[in-house]
C-alpha cells in the first residue's frame, strides 16, 4: 500500500515568493486525498487519468496560494508511467528541470524520494518546498465497483520504523 500523508503549511513557506511549480507525484499522494474523504481513489469511466479528490486537492492548493499572490501551475504528469515521481525517466526529469528555471519555487507534493527528484534536477537558486509530510504506510482493501471505481476500504495507518541507509 502507498505512503500516507499529513499536509504540510505551504502557503506560510510560500509567503513573499511571485511563483510556484506545484508537482504531485499522482500515486500516494492522492490516494491519501481519496482515502481521508472516503471517496474512490479513481472513477475509470469519468476520468481513467486523474482522481477527482486530489484534482481538487490541487486547485484549492493554487487557488490559497493565489491568495497570498503566488502565481502557480502544476508539472502534470498525465501518463500512467509518468504517475511514480521515484521512478521518473530521465526525459521526465529534463522537462522539469527546464521548467522549474522559470519560477521561484517547486513545491512536491510526495515523499523524500520524489523531493529527491526534485532537488536533482532543479537549480540551486529555486527553493523546494515540502508540501506533504510522510505520516505511515497505508494497509487498507483495495476493490473495485461498477461501474468503475476503484477505492480502498478499512485503511490505517502503519508506523514506518527508522532505518539508516548506508
Ligand atoms: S515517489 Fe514516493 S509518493 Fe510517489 S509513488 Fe513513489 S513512494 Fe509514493
Amino acid at each position: 500500500m502507498p505512503i500516507h500523508f499529513e499536509d504540510q503549511d505551504v502557503t506560510s513557506e510560500a509567503a513573499g515568493l511571485r511563483s510556484a511549480l506545484i508537482v504531485p507525484c499522482n500515486l500516494c499522494p492522492a490516494v491519501t486525498v481519496a482515502t481521508r474523504e472516503n471517496r474512490p481513489f479513481m472513477r475509470f469511466f469519468r476520468s481513467p487519468v486523474k482522481s477527482a479528490p486530489f484534482e481538487e486537492y490541487l486547485k484549492a492548493l493554487q487557488s490559497r496560494l493565489s491568495g497570498k499572490g503566488v502565481s502557480t501551475k502544476v508539472f502534470r504528469s498525465s501518463l500512467y508511467h509518468q504517475w511514480f515521481m521515484c521512478m521518473w525517466t530521465s526525459r521526465r526529469r529534463k522537462k522539469l528541470e527546464k521548467q522549474a528555471k522559470n519560477y521561484d519555487a517547486v513545491i512536491v507534493l510526495g515523499c523524500d524520494s520524489a523531493t529527491e527528484t526534485v532537488r536533482d534536477v532543479v537549480p540551486p537558486d529555486v527553493k523546494v518546498i515540502e508540501g506533504m509530510k510522510t505520516a505511515g504506510i497505508m494497509n487498507g482493501r483495495m476493490s473495485f465497483r461498477l461501474p468503475g471505481d476503484l477505492v480502498f476500504d478499512d485503511c490505517k495507518v502503519v508506523t514506518i520504523s527508522q532505518q539508516k541507509v548506508a
